[in-house]
Protein backbone atom coordinates (compact mmCIF):
# COMPACT_ATOMS: atom_id res chain seq x y z
CA UNK A 1 0.00 0.00 0.00
CA UNK A 2 1.07 3.86 -1.18
CA UNK A 3 2.49 5.09 2.10
CA UNK A 4 0.55 8.01 3.87
CA UNK A 5 2.43 11.75 3.81
CA UNK A 6 2.20 11.92 7.72
CA UNK A 7 0.66 10.32 10.76
CA UNK A 8 0.05 11.34 14.00
CA UNK A 9 -0.21 8.68 16.53
CA UNK A 10 -2.56 10.63 19.48
CA UNK A 11 -5.98 12.09 19.15
CA UNK A 12 -5.26 14.21 22.26
CA UNK A 13 -4.97 17.72 22.18
CA UNK A 14 -1.25 17.83 21.74
CA UNK A 15 -2.17 15.16 18.60
CA UNK A 16 -4.74 16.93 17.40
CA UNK A 17 -3.45 20.20 17.47
CA UNK A 18 -0.38 19.28 15.67
CA UNK A 19 -2.56 17.32 12.75
CA UNK A 20 -4.42 20.22 12.12
CA UNK A 21 -0.96 22.87 12.10
CA UNK A 22 0.67 20.45 9.36
CA UNK A 23 -2.49 20.43 7.26
CA UNK A 24 -2.37 24.17 7.11
CA UNK A 25 0.75 23.60 5.17
CA UNK A 26 -0.85 21.90 2.94
CA UNK A 27 0.11 18.64 3.87
CA UNK A 28 -2.13 15.39 3.89
CA UNK A 29 -2.23 13.84 7.47
CA UNK A 30 -3.96 10.48 9.08
CA UNK A 31 -4.09 10.60 13.19
CA UNK A 32 -3.94 7.24 14.46
CA UNK A 33 -5.75 6.69 18.38
CA UNK A 34 -6.44 3.11 19.78
CA UNK A 35 -9.68 5.06 21.59
CA UNK A 36 -10.38 7.62 19.75
CA UNK A 37 -10.35 12.03 20.18
CA UNK A 38 -9.68 12.78 23.78
CA UNK A 39 -10.04 9.54 25.11
CA UNK A 40 -7.00 10.22 28.09
CA UNK A 41 -5.88 13.35 29.37
CA UNK A 42 -7.19 16.08 27.39
CA UNK A 43 -10.74 14.83 28.13
CA UNK A 44 -10.70 15.66 31.52
CA UNK A 45 -8.72 18.42 32.42
CA UNK A 46 -8.82 21.28 34.18
CA UNK A 47 -9.41 23.60 30.87
CA UNK A 48 -7.34 26.13 31.62
CA UNK A 49 -4.84 27.94 29.20
CA UNK A 50 -2.60 28.37 32.03
CA UNK A 51 -0.36 30.88 30.36
CA UNK A 52 1.17 32.57 33.46
CA UNK A 53 2.55 29.18 34.89
CA UNK A 54 5.86 29.64 33.38
CA UNK A 55 7.53 28.35 36.98
CA UNK A 56 8.56 24.48 36.58
CA UNK A 57 7.51 21.94 39.33
CA UNK A 58 11.11 20.84 39.94
CA UNK A 59 11.87 24.44 41.74
CA UNK A 60 15.28 25.17 44.01
CA UNK A 61 13.88 24.11 47.52
CA UNK A 62 10.98 21.81 46.25
CA UNK A 63 12.59 18.07 47.54
CA UNK A 64 12.70 19.99 51.19
CA UNK A 65 9.02 20.53 51.03
CA UNK A 66 7.98 16.97 49.21
CA UNK A 67 8.16 14.40 52.38
CA UNK A 68 6.45 16.89 54.34
CA UNK A 69 3.00 16.43 51.40
CA UNK A 70 4.35 12.95 51.63
CA UNK A 71 3.23 12.39 54.98
CA UNK A 72 -0.20 13.97 54.80
CA UNK A 73 -2.62 11.96 53.82
CA UNK A 74 -5.04 15.05 52.82
CA UNK A 75 -1.51 16.24 50.83
CA UNK A 76 -1.03 16.97 47.32
CA UNK A 77 1.42 14.58 46.77
CA UNK A 78 1.72 10.63 46.98
CA UNK A 79 3.62 7.87 46.01
CA UNK A 80 2.33 4.03 46.26
CA UNK A 81 4.76 2.09 48.18
CA UNK A 82 5.18 -0.53 45.32
CA UNK A 83 6.12 2.49 42.91
CA UNK A 84 8.59 4.20 45.00
CA UNK A 85 11.54 2.23 43.98
CA UNK A 86 10.50 2.51 40.01
CA UNK A 87 10.02 6.39 40.11
CA UNK A 88 13.17 6.71 41.62
CA UNK A 89 15.35 7.48 38.44
CA UNK A 90 12.74 9.77 37.39
CA UNK A 91 12.61 11.60 41.08
CA UNK A 92 16.29 11.91 40.75
CA UNK A 93 16.20 13.49 37.00
CA UNK A 94 13.45 15.89 39.07
CA UNK A 95 15.72 17.07 41.82
CA UNK A 96 18.81 18.06 39.64
CA UNK A 97 16.26 19.45 37.53
CA UNK A 98 15.37 22.23 40.73
CA UNK A 99 19.23 22.91 40.59
CA UNK A 100 19.60 27.35 40.01
CA UNK A 101 21.53 26.76 36.91
CA UNK A 102 19.10 24.16 35.11
CA UNK A 103 15.61 25.90 37.15
CA UNK A 104 16.46 29.51 35.14
CA UNK A 105 16.90 27.76 31.96
CA UNK A 106 13.70 26.30 32.28
CA UNK A 107 12.02 29.38 33.34
CA UNK A 108 13.22 31.12 30.16
CA UNK A 109 12.56 28.22 28.13
CA UNK A 110 9.00 27.74 29.42
CA UNK A 111 8.09 31.51 28.94
CA UNK A 112 9.13 30.89 25.54
CA UNK A 113 6.61 28.48 24.75
CA UNK A 114 4.23 30.00 26.59
CA UNK A 115 4.63 33.24 24.49
CA UNK A 116 4.67 31.14 21.42
CA UNK A 117 1.48 28.73 22.75
CA UNK A 118 -1.09 31.92 23.70
CA UNK A 119 -0.48 33.99 20.20
CA UNK A 120 -0.42 30.31 18.29
CA UNK A 121 -3.92 29.80 20.38
CA UNK A 122 -5.08 33.22 18.81
CA UNK A 123 -4.59 31.72 15.64
CA UNK A 124 -6.06 28.77 15.97
CA UNK A 125 -9.11 29.87 17.72
CA UNK A 126 -9.48 32.53 14.61
CA UNK A 127 -8.54 29.75 11.91
CA UNK A 128 -11.13 27.30 13.49
CA UNK A 129 -14.14 29.73 14.21
CA UNK A 130 -14.10 28.51 18.21
CA UNK A 131 -14.41 31.86 19.74
CA UNK A 132 -17.66 30.42 21.25
CA UNK A 133 -15.46 27.76 22.95
CA UNK A 134 -12.80 30.02 24.59
CA UNK A 135 -13.40 31.96 28.05
CA UNK A 136 -11.28 34.83 29.21
CA UNK A 137 -12.30 35.14 33.01
CA UNK A 138 -8.87 35.17 34.52
CA UNK A 139 -7.46 33.52 37.38
CA UNK A 140 -7.24 33.90 41.14
CA UNK A 141 -4.18 32.73 43.00
CA UNK A 142 -5.03 32.30 46.57
CA UNK A 143 -2.80 32.83 49.90
CA UNK A 144 -3.58 32.12 53.47
CA UNK A 145 -1.73 34.87 55.56
CA UNK A 146 0.49 37.44 54.56
CA UNK A 147 3.65 34.64 54.98
CA UNK A 148 2.57 32.85 51.90
CA UNK A 149 2.12 35.46 49.88
CA UNK A 150 5.75 36.71 50.54
CA UNK A 151 6.64 33.56 49.84
CA UNK A 152 5.46 33.60 46.34
CA UNK A 153 6.50 36.83 45.31
CA UNK A 154 9.76 35.88 44.18
CA UNK A 155 8.15 33.81 41.69
CA UNK A 156 5.75 36.41 40.91
CA UNK A 157 8.64 38.91 39.77
CA UNK A 158 10.01 36.21 37.52
CA UNK A 159 6.03 36.23 35.74
CA UNK A 160 6.27 39.81 35.56
CA UNK A 161 9.62 39.81 34.21
CA UNK A 162 8.47 37.62 31.47
CA UNK A 163 5.67 40.17 30.54
CA UNK A 164 2.84 38.59 32.86
CA UNK A 165 0.51 41.04 34.32
CA UNK A 166 -0.73 40.34 37.61
CA UNK A 167 -2.66 41.86 40.32
CA UNK A 168 -2.00 41.24 44.23
CA UNK A 169 -4.99 41.43 46.94
CA UNK A 170 -4.25 41.97 49.77
CA UNK A 171 -7.44 41.22 52.30
CA UNK A 172 -10.81 39.54 51.78
CA UNK A 173 -12.33 42.25 50.41
CA UNK A 174 -10.26 42.63 47.66
CA UNK A 175 -10.78 39.31 46.66
CA UNK A 176 -14.59 39.07 47.16
CA UNK A 177 -14.69 41.79 44.49
CA UNK A 178 -13.70 39.16 41.75
CA UNK A 179 -15.04 36.00 43.86
CA UNK A 180 -17.48 35.57 46.11
CA UNK A 181 -18.14 33.12 48.96
CA UNK A 182 -14.30 32.00 49.69
CA UNK A 183 -13.44 31.47 53.14
CA UNK A 184 -11.92 34.16 54.86
CA UNK A 185 -8.64 32.64 56.05
CA UNK A 186 -7.66 33.56 51.93
CA UNK A 187 -5.89 36.89 52.78
CA UNK A 188 -4.42 37.24 49.62
CA UNK A 189 -4.35 36.63 46.34
CA UNK A 190 -2.81 37.44 42.87
CA UNK A 191 -5.06 37.91 39.95
CA UNK A 192 -4.38 37.32 36.14
CA UNK A 193 -6.59 38.75 34.28
CA UNK A 194 -5.14 37.35 31.00
CA UNK A 195 -5.53 33.61 32.15
CA UNK A 196 -8.29 31.91 29.57
CA UNK A 197 -9.71 29.05 29.76
CA UNK A 198 -11.99 26.66 27.30
CA UNK A 199 -15.84 25.99 28.14
CA UNK A 200 -14.72 22.08 27.98
CA UNK A 201 -11.45 20.04 26.99
CA UNK A 202 -13.30 17.33 25.22
CA UNK A 203 -15.37 19.22 23.54
CA UNK A 204 -12.16 21.93 22.23
CA UNK A 205 -10.23 18.58 21.24
CA UNK A 206 -13.47 16.95 19.48
CA UNK A 207 -14.09 20.64 17.83
CA UNK A 208 -10.49 20.96 16.69
CA UNK A 209 -10.57 16.94 15.17
CA UNK A 210 -13.64 17.79 13.71
CA UNK A 211 -12.59 20.79 11.49
CA UNK A 212 -9.23 18.66 10.66
CA UNK A 213 -11.50 16.03 9.49
CA UNK A 214 -13.70 18.62 7.43
CA UNK A 215 -10.41 19.87 6.05
CA UNK A 216 -9.88 16.27 4.57
CA UNK A 217 -8.31 14.81 7.33
CA UNK A 218 -8.48 11.35 8.47
CA UNK A 219 -8.92 9.87 11.97
CA UNK A 220 -8.75 5.73 12.19
CA UNK A 221 -8.16 3.57 14.75
CA UNK A 222 -5.06 1.76 15.55
CA UNK A 223 -2.83 0.26 18.67
CA UNK A 224 0.01 0.96 17.32
CA UNK A 225 3.01 -1.42 19.23
CA UNK A 226 6.11 -0.40 18.05
CA UNK A 227 8.17 2.14 15.24
CA UNK A 228 10.78 1.34 12.81
CA UNK A 229 12.55 3.77 9.78
CA UNK A 230 13.95 1.46 6.33
CA UNK A 231 15.37 3.77 4.25
CA UNK A 232 13.20 7.34 3.78
CA UNK A 233 9.93 4.80 5.50
CA UNK A 234 8.50 4.33 8.58
CA UNK A 235 6.46 1.11 9.58
CA UNK A 236 3.97 1.39 12.36
CA UNK A 237 2.96 -2.26 13.92
CA UNK A 238 -0.54 -2.45 14.74
CA UNK A 239 -2.79 -5.49 15.86
CA UNK A 240 -3.57 -5.70 12.22
CA UNK A 241 -1.45 -4.58 9.37
CA UNK A 242 1.79 -2.63 9.53
CA UNK A 243 0.89 0.69 8.38
CA UNK A 244 3.49 2.86 6.41
CA UNK A 245 4.66 6.45 6.10
CA UNK A 246 6.97 9.17 4.99
CA UNK A 247 6.52 10.84 8.45
CA UNK A 248 5.60 10.53 11.99
CA UNK A 249 4.79 12.48 14.51
CA UNK A 250 4.60 10.79 17.96
CA UNK A 251 1.96 12.51 20.48
CA UNK A 252 0.31 9.21 22.78
CA UNK A 253 0.81 11.46 25.82
CA UNK A 254 1.92 9.44 28.99
CA UNK A 255 2.60 6.27 26.43
CA UNK A 256 4.95 7.93 24.06
CA UNK A 257 7.77 6.68 25.69
CA UNK A 258 7.38 3.39 25.29
CA UNK A 259 6.68 3.74 21.44
CA UNK A 260 9.98 5.96 21.69
CA UNK A 261 11.69 2.61 23.11
CA UNK A 262 10.57 0.13 20.23
CA UNK A 263 13.14 2.70 18.26
CA UNK A 264 15.86 2.78 20.53
CA UNK A 265 15.26 6.20 22.33
CA UNK A 266 15.35 6.47 25.67
CA UNK A 267 13.42 9.27 27.45
CA UNK A 268 12.63 9.44 30.62
CA UNK A 269 8.63 10.20 31.02
CA UNK A 270 6.78 9.00 34.21
CA UNK A 271 3.31 9.82 34.68
CA UNK A 272 1.71 12.39 37.06
CA UNK A 273 -1.65 10.79 37.82
CA UNK A 274 -4.48 13.47 38.77
CA UNK A 275 -7.87 13.57 40.00
CA UNK A 276 -10.87 15.59 39.88
CA UNK A 277 -15.02 15.70 40.02
CA UNK A 278 -17.32 17.54 38.02
CA UNK A 279 -19.90 19.04 39.80
CA UNK A 280 -23.58 19.90 38.38
CA UNK A 281 -24.71 23.24 37.03
CA UNK A 282 -25.59 25.43 40.44
CA UNK A 283 -22.97 23.64 42.13
CA UNK A 284 -21.34 27.45 42.93
CA UNK A 285 -21.35 30.32 41.56
CA UNK A 286 -17.69 30.78 40.40
CA UNK A 287 -16.58 34.06 38.48
CA UNK A 288 -12.93 33.16 37.84
CA UNK A 289 -10.08 30.23 38.40
CA UNK A 290 -9.31 29.89 41.60
CA UNK A 291 -6.08 28.19 42.64
CA UNK A 292 -5.66 26.87 45.74
CA UNK A 293 -1.12 26.35 45.14
CA UNK A 294 -0.84 25.35 48.65
CA UNK A 295 -2.97 22.62 48.39
CA UNK A 296 -2.24 21.60 44.81
CA UNK A 297 -5.98 22.04 43.23
CA UNK A 298 -7.79 24.12 41.44
CA UNK A 299 -11.54 24.97 40.97
CA UNK A 300 -12.86 25.84 37.18
CA UNK A 301 -16.26 26.35 35.61
CA UNK A 302 -17.05 23.46 32.84
CA UNK A 303 -19.94 23.87 30.80
CA UNK A 304 -22.13 24.99 33.37
CA UNK A 305 -20.50 23.34 36.33
CA UNK A 306 -17.62 23.52 38.58
CA UNK A 307 -14.60 21.17 38.27
CA UNK A 308 -12.72 20.44 41.35
CA UNK A 309 -9.08 18.72 40.99
CA UNK A 310 -5.64 18.66 40.80
CA UNK A 311 -3.42 16.27 42.83
CA UNK A 312 -0.18 14.69 41.88
CA UNK A 313 -0.22 10.83 42.17
CA UNK A 314 3.48 9.55 41.05
CA UNK A 315 1.88 5.82 40.66
CA UNK A 316 2.37 5.00 36.73
CA UNK A 317 0.22 4.09 34.30
CA UNK A 318 -1.04 0.38 35.24
CA UNK A 319 -2.50 1.02 38.98
CA UNK A 320 -6.22 1.22 39.56
CA UNK A 321 -7.33 4.95 40.24
CA UNK A 322 -7.36 5.96 44.14
CA UNK A 323 -10.51 8.58 43.65
CA UNK A 324 -10.26 9.03 47.56
CA UNK A 325 -7.83 11.58 46.37
CA UNK A 326 -10.74 12.80 44.49
CA UNK A 327 -12.92 12.84 47.45
CA UNK A 328 -9.94 14.68 49.71
CA UNK A 329 -10.39 17.48 46.72
CA UNK A 330 -13.52 18.11 47.02
CA UNK A 331 -13.82 17.60 51.24
CA UNK A 332 -11.03 21.17 50.83
CA UNK A 333 -13.14 22.62 48.48
CA UNK A 334 -16.20 22.97 50.71
CA UNK A 335 -13.95 24.28 53.43
CA UNK A 336 -12.67 27.02 50.91
CA UNK A 337 -16.36 27.55 49.47
CA UNK A 338 -18.44 27.29 52.11
CA UNK A 339 -21.87 27.61 49.74
CA UNK A 340 -20.25 24.63 47.24
CA UNK A 341 -22.93 22.08 46.61
CA UNK A 342 -20.99 19.15 46.22
CA UNK A 343 -23.82 16.99 45.49
CA UNK A 344 -23.76 14.81 42.30
CA UNK A 345 -20.47 14.85 41.10
CA UNK A 346 -18.62 12.85 38.41
CA UNK A 347 -15.25 11.43 39.38
CA UNK A 348 -12.12 11.27 36.68
CA UNK A 349 -8.58 10.36 36.87
CA UNK A 350 -5.80 11.45 33.67
CA UNK A 351 -2.37 10.38 33.05
CA UNK A 352 -0.32 13.78 32.77
CA UNK A 353 2.65 12.62 30.41
CA UNK A 354 5.33 14.11 32.65
CA UNK A 355 9.21 15.34 32.25
CA UNK A 356 11.38 15.43 35.13
CA UNK A 357 12.17 19.63 34.26
CA UNK A 358 8.23 20.18 33.28
CA UNK A 359 9.80 20.57 29.76
CA UNK A 360 7.93 18.77 26.88
CA UNK A 361 9.88 16.96 24.69
CA UNK A 362 9.24 18.29 21.19
CA UNK A 363 11.94 17.48 18.44
CA UNK A 364 13.02 14.82 16.09
CA UNK A 365 14.04 11.25 17.34
CA UNK A 366 17.70 10.45 17.69
CA UNK A 367 17.48 7.41 15.82
CA UNK A 368 14.74 8.04 12.87
CA UNK A 369 14.72 11.18 11.31
CA UNK A 370 11.31 10.93 9.72
CA UNK A 371 9.93 10.54 13.21
CA UNK A 372 9.32 13.50 15.61
CA UNK A 373 7.97 13.35 19.31
CA UNK A 374 5.43 16.34 20.79
CA UNK A 375 4.41 14.40 24.09
CA UNK A 376 5.81 15.21 27.87
CA UNK A 377 3.69 18.22 28.81
CA UNK A 378 2.90 17.64 32.21
CA UNK A 379 0.42 19.87 33.22
CA UNK A 380 0.12 22.07 30.73
CA UNK A 381 -0.55 20.22 27.23
CA UNK A 382 -3.87 22.17 27.07
CA UNK A 383 -2.09 24.98 27.68
CA UNK A 384 1.03 24.76 25.17
CA UNK A 385 -0.74 22.30 22.31
CA UNK A 386 -1.05 25.29 19.77
CA UNK A 387 2.12 26.06 20.31
CA UNK A 388 3.72 23.09 20.03
CA UNK A 389 2.11 22.34 16.90
CA UNK A 390 3.35 24.89 15.03
CA UNK A 391 7.32 24.08 15.96
CA UNK A 392 6.10 20.39 15.04
CA UNK A 393 4.69 21.65 11.77
CA UNK A 394 7.91 23.97 10.90
CA UNK A 395 10.60 20.53 11.75
CA UNK A 396 8.35 18.74 9.66
CA UNK A 397 8.15 20.69 6.50
CA UNK A 398 11.55 21.98 7.28
CA UNK A 399 10.97 25.49 7.51
CA UNK A 400 12.56 27.55 10.39
CA UNK A 401 10.82 27.05 14.09
CA UNK A 402 8.93 29.69 15.40
CA UNK A 403 11.31 29.93 18.67
CA UNK A 404 14.54 28.36 19.58
CA UNK A 405 13.54 24.19 20.02
CA UNK A 406 17.00 22.90 21.90
CA UNK A 407 15.84 23.12 25.15
CA UNK A 408 13.05 20.43 24.18
CA UNK A 409 15.30 18.34 22.40
CA UNK A 410 14.51 14.87 23.26
CA UNK A 411 18.01 14.31 23.69
CA UNK A 412 18.65 16.83 26.21
CA UNK A 413 18.91 14.46 29.39
C1 LIG B 1 -6.42 16.45 36.65
C2 LIG B 1 -5.71 17.11 35.48
C3 LIG B 1 -5.90 18.47 35.23
C4 LIG B 1 -5.23 19.09 34.18
N1 LIG B 1 -5.48 20.41 33.92
C5 LIG B 1 -4.85 21.02 32.87
C6 LIG B 1 -5.14 22.38 32.55
O1 LIG B 1 -6.00 23.01 33.14
N2 LIG B 1 -4.44 22.95 31.54
C7 LIG B 1 -3.49 22.27 30.83
O2 LIG B 1 -2.86 22.86 29.96
N3 LIG B 1 -3.24 20.96 31.09
C8 LIG B 1 -3.90 20.33 32.08
N4 LIG B 1 -3.65 19.01 32.36
C9 LIG B 1 -2.65 18.31 31.54
C10 LIG B 1 -3.23 17.94 30.19
O3 LIG B 1 -4.44 17.26 30.37
C11 LIG B 1 -2.24 17.05 29.43
O4 LIG B 1 -0.95 17.63 29.45
C12 LIG B 1 -2.68 16.91 27.99
O5 LIG B 1 -4.02 16.51 27.92
C13 LIG B 1 -1.80 15.91 27.26
O6 LIG B 1 -2.31 15.80 25.96
P1 LIG B 1 -1.71 14.72 24.96
O7 LIG B 1 -2.40 14.92 23.67
O8 LIG B 1 -0.23 14.80 25.00
O9 LIG B 1 -2.06 13.32 25.64
P2 LIG B 1 -3.46 12.55 25.83
O10 LIG B 1 -4.60 13.47 25.91
O11 LIG B 1 -3.27 11.59 26.95
O12 LIG B 1 -3.61 11.78 24.46
C14 LIG B 1 -2.77 10.72 24.09
C15 LIG B 1 -3.54 9.86 23.12
O13 LIG B 1 -2.66 8.87 22.61
C16 LIG B 1 -3.36 7.66 22.46
N5 LIG B 1 -2.40 6.57 22.48
C17 LIG B 1 -1.50 6.28 23.45
N6 LIG B 1 -0.75 5.22 23.08
C18 LIG B 1 -1.17 4.86 21.87
C19 LIG B 1 -0.77 3.84 20.98
N7 LIG B 1 0.22 2.99 21.28
N8 LIG B 1 -1.41 3.71 19.78
C20 LIG B 1 -2.43 4.57 19.46
N9 LIG B 1 -2.84 5.55 20.28
C21 LIG B 1 -2.21 5.71 21.47
C22 LIG B 1 -4.33 7.64 23.63
O14 LIG B 1 -5.45 6.82 23.36
C23 LIG B 1 -4.70 9.11 23.76
O15 LIG B 1 -5.89 9.42 23.05
C24 LIG B 1 -4.33 18.35 33.39
C25 LIG B 1 -4.17 16.98 33.60
C26 LIG B 1 -4.86 16.35 34.63
C27 LIG B 1 -4.69 14.88 34.82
Amino acid sequence: MKPHDIIVIGAGIVGVSTALALQMKGRSVCILDRSGVAAEASRGNAGAFAFADIIPLATPGIMRKAPKWLLDPMGPLSIPPAYALKIAPWMLRFWRASWADRYGAAVTAQADLMALSRSALVRQIAATKGADLIRQDGQLELYEGERAFRAGQAGWAQRRAHGIAATPLQSPEAIAAIQKGLHRRFTHAMFTPDWMSTTDPRVWTDHLAQQFCQGGGVIAQADVRSVAQNGDIVTLTTANDPIHAKNVVIAAGAWSHHLAATMGDRIPLETERGYNTTLPAGAFDLRTQLTFGGHGFVVTKIGDGVRVGGAVELGGLKRAPTYKRADILLRKAAQFLPELNTNGGAQWMGFRPSMPDSLPVIGRSARCDKVHYAFGHGHLGLTQAAGTAEIIAALVTHTVAPILTSPYAPTRF
